[in-house]
């Protein structure tokens, strides 16, 4: 039995750093990092992540209580799966980050910044996983689910992103995103820094970030309305039937634009709580700044991550267009 949540908040190493279940072997490998292998041979080979940002502690709780149930045989284990608590001491303290946001740090980006812990757990985590991948069968798909809540209400209130691809998206990650009421995705037009870019550019993974409701404490999740994506990622681990689709059909989005914070006069044009996907019309102003204004250009478009607060030359919100 390893508690992955447990020891992570209360620093602690496993008395056992590796074992055998009735139907798994595992390994602890290191804070917040578990890896599963089923003793029958598998199809699919599954990073699944929470955590990368602290203080979003639902999918974190979800995590742990799906591996709380590999232990005790309440869910059977079919794929391999690495389980990666992201960012442990943020996790520990109830904050986003302690110095940067490691979802801006991966495909080597840490290195340009000045060494601390989340420089180096960035770069724990590309080994980690580099070495997940590279040790699993070679006839194995690759896939990547790194599950996140956001910062601000949103309009389309779940909704997933896709990293930059020029390859096909994968069937079987779009089915299952659709099978858990995901009421978007969204797909960006330009190579990131995120950690699914990382996992699907350097493995070829079919990787995808899940925003999954409104960020809160420990302890004041309603998990139930995380049942959705709960129920199909024990599906997709134990090699079951995905659930049929409650909503009405999913939309899609693609990026057109980033917002980039130049100058310490920006502002975006609208309220500090404006949910995500709030839309503007053609004309109509959505940023000012001294080096010039974002104004839409497209019939309607919608804004993805508003923030001005971000540090000057990073990005303050996404552009999208829908996809008919
Ligand atoms: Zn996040």
């Amino acid at each position: 039995m390893v508690d992955l949540l447990t020891l992570t908040l209360d620093r602690q190493t496993p008395e056992k750093i590796q074992g055998i279940t009735q139907d798994f072997t595992w390994q602890w490998l290191g804070e917040g990092l578990l890896q599963c292998t089923p003793k029958s041979s598998y199809a699919k080979t599954i990073v699944l992540s929470a955590g990368i940002h602290g203080n979003e502690t639902a999918p974190i709780e979800l995590l742990a209580n799906i591996i709380n149930d590999l232990f005790a045989g309440r869910l059977a284990l079919a794929e391999r799966v690495l389980f990666v608590l992201g960012n442990p001491e943020a996790i520990r303290q109830g904050v986003r980050y302690l110095e940067n946001d490691m979802n801006r740090m991966f495909c080597g980006a840490y290195q340009h910044l000045k060494q601390d812990q989340e420089t180096d757990r960035v770069a724990e985590l590309e080994q980690v996983t580099a070495a997940f991948f590279e040790q699993s069968s070679v006839e194995a798909q690759r896939y990547h689910y790194d599950l996140h809540t956001a910062i601000r209400a949103s309009l389309l209130p779940v909704f997933a992103l896709f990293p930059y691809q020029t390859r096909p998206f994968d069937d079987f990650l779009i089915q299952s995103l659709d099978a858990a009421d995901l009421d978007a995705l969204v797909y960006h037009n330009a190579v990131g820094k995120t950690f699914t870019h990382f996992t699907a550019e350097t493995f070829q993974a079919a990787s995808s970030t899940l925003e999954l409701g409104k960020a809160k404490p420990f302890g004041q999740n309603d998990l139930a309305e995380f049942a959705s994506i709960d129920q199909v990622l024990r599906a997709v681990l134990s090699g079951q039937a995905l659930p049929i689709r409650h909503k009405s059909s999913i939309r899609q989005f693609k990026v057109i634009h980033s917002i980039l914070k130049q100058s310490e006069d920006f502002q975006l044009q609208l309220s500090a709580d404006a949910p995500n996907f709030s839309t503007f019309q053609k004309g109509e102003v959505i940023a000012t700044q001294q080096t010039g204004n974002e104004v839409a250009v497209d019939q309607q478009v919608w804004i993805l991550f508003p923030n001005p607060n971000v540090k000057i030359g990073l990005r303050a919100g996404l552009i999208l267009t829908e996809i008919e």
